[in-house]
C-alpha cells in the first residue's frame, strides 16, 4: 500500500530541503521548549505541593507555569514555516502541533532526512 504515493518518492532528498535546516532547527528547538515546560508541570505542582502543604503556593506556582506555557506556546504557535512563509502550526484560527507544515506540508525534519 505504499506504492501509490509516486509523486512523494523524492520527498526529502534533494539539497532543496536542507536549505530549511536552520529554520526547521529553530522551530524544533522552540517545540522542544514547549514541551518541557509542558512535562515539567506535574513535577512541578507536586514539588510545590510536597513542601509547603499550601493551595495558595500551588495556586502560585500554577500561575508561574502557565506564565511559561504562554511563553514558550506563542513563539510555536506563531513559527513562520522556513518554505512558504505562513504559520507553521497555526491555520483558520487553530493551532495543532503536528509535525508537518499546516499550509506547503513541510516537514519538520526534513532537513534531517538523507
Ligand atoms: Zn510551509
Amino acid at each position: 500500500m505504499s506504492h501509490h504515493d509516486g509523486e512523494m518518492d523524492r520527498h526529502g532528498s534533494g539539497p532543496e530541503e536542507s536549505q530549511y535546516g536552520p529554520g526547521l532547527r529553530a522551530l524544533r528547538r522552540q517545540r522542544c521548549l514547549l514541551w518541557g515546560v509542558i512535562l515539567l508541570y506535574v513535577p512541578q505542582m507536586w514539588i510545590t505541593a510536597q513542601l509547603t502543604h499550601s493551595n495558595r503556593a500551588v495556586g502560585v506556582a500554577f500561575g508561574i507555569w502557565f506564565i511559561f506555557l504562554v511563553k514558550a506556546g506563542l513563539p510555536v504557535a506563531f513559527a513562520p514555516c522556513p518554505r512558504c512563509g505562513n504559520y507553521f502550526h497555526l491555520k483558520n484560527f487553530n493551532t495543532l502541533y503536528v509535525r508537518r507544515c499546516r499550509h506547503c506540508g513541510l516537514h519538520i525534519n526534513a532537513d534531517r532526512k538523507p
